[in-house]
């Protein structure tokens, strides 16, 4: 793929697809991947605009078919990401997020190293349990036993924090996202040559361009 794959994990419940979500409405040329699940659909959430749901044996199916880049059982269920998600990207010249779970990070990481890798923090455990817990009251299926589960499993993603190149603290959303967005337009700006370009025109580091026209001033 020629534009820049975007990995962006974090212990669920963190903020990431708030985030994303504000981060495609900033930024231009962005593709989103809607990964696979055998979860059922949560709250309002829609077959192929979230995920694509799908049963446990079609799941399987594709994993036997070689469709997906990684998968990974989380919470009981499937999450993959299908390797059709990387072509759509680059025929239509974009970038591509991948909100995805660490283990399925550690697999793109292997396979693509070039791809960028974001990992959200939560500002703190009580902050996530908040969140967590307003998120399924606000769906109606609060389940302690959810919560709970949620809340150990991100103590255990917190241990693979030092395999991202970037990690950032969601306290408060509009930061993240202005943090989110900086790191996108930093690393496009890396891949263009853009900041080796502007480094080259610095006055700190006069080229010997430079050097040569001033010294046709004299100077
Ligand atoms: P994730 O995708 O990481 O599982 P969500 O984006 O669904 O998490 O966010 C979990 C809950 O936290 C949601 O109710 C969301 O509105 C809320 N939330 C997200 N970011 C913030 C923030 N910076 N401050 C307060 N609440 C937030
Ligand atoms: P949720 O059920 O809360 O939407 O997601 C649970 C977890 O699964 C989150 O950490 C989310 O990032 C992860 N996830 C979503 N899609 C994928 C995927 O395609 N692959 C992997 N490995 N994890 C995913």
């Amino acid at each position: 793929m020629a534009g820049i794959l975007f990995i962006i994990s974090a212990p669920s419940g963190s903020g990431k697809s708030t985030l994303v979500g504000q981060l495609r409405t900033l930024v231009e040329g962005l593709d989103f991947s809607i990964s696979y699940t055998t979860r059922a659909p949560r709250g309002s959430e829609e077959d192929g605009r979230e995920y694509h749901f799908t049963s446990r044996e079609e799941f399987e199916r594709m994993i036997a078919a070689g469709d997906f880049l990684e998968w990974a059982e989380v919470f009981g269920n499937y999450y993959g990401t299908a390797v059709s998600a990387l072509e759509h990207a680059r025929v239509a010249g974009k970038d591509l997020l991948l909100d995805i779970d660490v283990q399925g990070a550690v697999q793109v990481m292997q396979k693509m190293p070039n791809a960028v890798s974001i990992f959200v923090m939560p500002p703190s455990p009580e902050v996530l349990e908040m969140r967590l817990r307003h998120r399924s009251e606000a769906e109606h299926v609060t389940s302690e036993a959810v919560i709970e589960r949620r809340l150990s499993q991100a103590h255990n993603e917190l241990k693979q924090i030092w395999d991202y190149k970037y990690a950032l603290v969601n306290d408060v959303l509009e930061q993240a996202v202005s943090e989110m967005r900086a790191v996108v337009l930093f690393e496009r700006g890396a891949r263009d040559g853009v900041q080796a370009m502007a480094e080259g025109c610095r006055t700190d580091r006069p080229s010997e361009k430079l050097k040569a026209a001033l010294g046709t001033f004299g100077r």
